[in-house]
């Protein structure tokens, strides 16, 4: 099973943000900024395109709504980053986006 179905089995504890029937919202264990986010879908696909479109829109509100969680920690902006396949930067192959807050002169965070 992937670290990310352990995380959402509980087999791996993890600072949960937002959860529904459909998606689980932790914190990045190394975040590249304050409240660096990862959504996931509960159900296990490697790549966002083997998401069937019922799915993908849950999801999709999933990270909505997880963006509007963490307006309370007053970003200025945010980042919506997505990784498929090893050559793109994905390390774990458990669909997930990155959502990471950004404030007025974080530098080069993404
Ligand atoms: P990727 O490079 O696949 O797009 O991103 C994977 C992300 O998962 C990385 O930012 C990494 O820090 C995060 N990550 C990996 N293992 C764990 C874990 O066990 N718990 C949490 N919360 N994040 C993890
Ligand atoms: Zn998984």
């Amino acid at each position: 099973m992937c670290i990310f179905c352990k995380i959402i089995n509980g087999e791996i504890p993890a600072k949960v943000v937002y959860e529904d029937e459909h998606v689980l919202a932790f914190l990045d264990i190394n975040p590249r900024n304050k409240g660096h986010t990862l959504v996931v879908p509960k159900k296990h696909y490697e790549r966002f395109d083997e998401m069937p479109d019922d799915e993908l829109c849950n999801f999709i509100k999933g990270v909505k709504k997880t963006v509007e969680v963490l307006k309370k920690l007053g970003f200025d902006g945010y980042n919506i980053v997505n990784n498929n396949g090893r050559v793109a930067g994905q390390e774990v192959n458990h669909v997930h986006f990155h959502v990471i807050p950004r404030y007025e002169g974080d530098g080069e965070v993404v």
